[in-house]
């Protein structure tokens, strides 16, 4: 097995040849700092909302060889979250979110499709499936609510019967499915999208870190190791590396899912009846999700790696070993027909947490930032890259005042006790997940652990 921090998708897709690294100083009308989906679909989006405008994108290594290029290519909405976002908001501000959220899953159909570009891109439902007594019914108080709110055909319960059709397992128990969702290959959209944007001219400057910020009279000297761009507004999209702007650093946290990949096992696929491509989860705290390739292969992914301290990079949250162990013992779990059949690639990749697992998109000054997909950014991207664009050009719409926009603060704790505070919780919650899925009692200073973040206001994590 191949384990690397890149992965399958990058190597898959072929990584184009990089773009020369800033070395001048240039002016733009905007200038993006990242080079991941958001900060692409910001970029895309300027230019949607004025042709006209000159975009710099800076990238400090290549675009799409962070998690854009690496993630499980679940494209999904916000139906889950709308009770909860219409208890805080109002019920009209969070089924325009859930809406908006939904229109950016077929964008992104459609803007491959209009470029003819083969991504896997493929409209599926994503079924969260009970693998343990533990998990049944976890959804049905998110189904209630959207159906008393009027949109309970967003969310459809599954009987154990219905979801052993979809893919059978020893493990599979009932299910709930959201209907508008897509599969996508990760780094195949990522490239398509870079390609896109030189196409229309977006000015790409790979290996180009942003070491420093400043506001000169009304405008932003954004410099690079070698050059520097002035323009009137500057949009921050760099992940989980948001931890190191002191203006939004406290509103996250950083921690790691990774993936395991296993060789074309078509038979397998046609043997537990999974050849309709849905994209499935369990309904842990940490959950797993898995879907399937054309060829044939499994890919199964695990949202339970280790927190990182501070902005400091830790190589677990790309190569972790020990996790990817149990990913690959749980995969093989819920398919013993894997027996004897390979895995041939394991990677992984950092997951930037905001504190009710809904991204931020927030102002200082003329710096734009958006942040916090915690595990859920590939199709909410394109809508951030929406709101960004909106609020790096001064515009007032529809999608810059939803209530992802500037909500209320909510600051994690400083570290180290950010860092060590969540490992707790983490493993706190791997314990409950396992001592669920054996039938086991759960001790009562677990359960307290997983009690913390809702104490705390915060809604951790999945
Ligand atoms: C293993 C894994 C599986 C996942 N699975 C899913 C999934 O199935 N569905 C889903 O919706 N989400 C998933 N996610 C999350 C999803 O991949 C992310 O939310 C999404 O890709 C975030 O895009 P981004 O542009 O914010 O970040 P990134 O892709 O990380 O892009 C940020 C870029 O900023 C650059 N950068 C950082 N600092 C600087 C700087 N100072 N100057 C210049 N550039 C800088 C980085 O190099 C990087 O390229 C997964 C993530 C992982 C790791």
């Amino acid at each position: 097995m191949l384990h690397t921090a890149t992965g399958y998708w990058i190597e898959e897709a072929g990584a184009p040849e990089p773009c020369a690294p800033l070395e001048a100083w240039t002016e733009a009308d905007v200038v993006v700092i990242g080079g991941g989906y958001l900060g692409m679909w910001t970029a895309w989006h300027v230019l949607e909302r004025d042709p006209g405008a000159t975009v710099v994108l800076l990238e400090r290594e290549r675009c799409g060889f962070g998690p854009s290029g690496r993630n499980g290519g679940f494209v999904n909405g916000y139906w889950d979250h709308v009770p909860e976002l219409a208890r805080r908001f109002g019920l009209d501000p969070a089924v325009r979110l859930a809406r908006e959220a939904d229109a950016s899953i077929r964008a992104i159909g459609e803007f491959l499709a209009r470029g003819r570009v083969d991504a896997w891109y493929r409209a599926v439902p994503q079924v969260q499936i009970a693998t343990a007594a533990a998990q049944d019914g976890t959804w049905r108080e998110e189904l209630l609510a959207l159906r008393a709110l009027g949109h309970g055909d967003e969310l459809v319960e599954l009987s154990p019967r219905q979801v052993q059709d979809i893919c059978a397992s020893p493990v599979f128990r009932g299910a709930a499915a959201q209907r508008t969702a897509a599969t996508v290959q990760p780094a195949r959209l990522a490239f398509a999208l870079r390609a896109a944007l030189l196409k229309r001219g977006v000015q790409i400057h790979e290996d180009s870190e942003v070491r420093e910020l400043e506001q000169r009279r009304g405008k932003l000297v954004v410099k690079t190791r070698a050059g520097r761009v002035t323009a009137p507004a500057a949009v921050l999209a760099v992940n989980w590396r948001t931890l190191g702007w002191p203006a939004f650093g406290r509103e996250l946290s950083a921690a790691s899912s990774h993936i395991v990949l296993t060789e074309p096992v078509p038979d397998v696929l046609a043997e537990v009846g999974w050849t309709g491509g849905e994209a499935l989860a369990d309904c842990r705290r940490m959950l797993h999700y898995f879907r399937t390739t054309p060829d044939g292969r499994i890919a199964f992914g695990w949202g339970g790696g280790r927190m990182n301290r501070g902005a400091r990079h830790d190589p677990h949250l790309d190569v972790d070993p020990e996790v990817i162990e149990r990913t690959a013992a749980t995969l093989r779990r819920f398919f013993p027909a894997l027996e004897g059949r390979d895995l041939t690639h394991a990677w992984g990749g950092p997951i930037d947490v905001a504190p009710n697992r809904l991204p931020i998109y927030r102002s200082s000054g003329a710096l734009h930032a958006g942040w916090g997909f915690t595990g859920h950014g590939v199709g909410p991207s394109h809508l951030g890259g929406r709101i960004l664009s909106g609020l790096a050009l001064g515009v007032r719409d529809e999608v810059t005042t939803l209530p992802l926009v500037a909500p209320p603060k909510k600051h994690f704790p400083p570290e180290p006790f950010r860092a060590t505070g969540g490992a707790l919780i983490r493993s706190a919650f791997i314990r409950k997940d396992e001592l669920d899925e054996r039938g086991a009692p759960v001790d009562p200073v677990t359960r307290a652990i997983t009690k913390l973040p809702k104490l705390l206001g915060m809604n951790l994590p999945r």
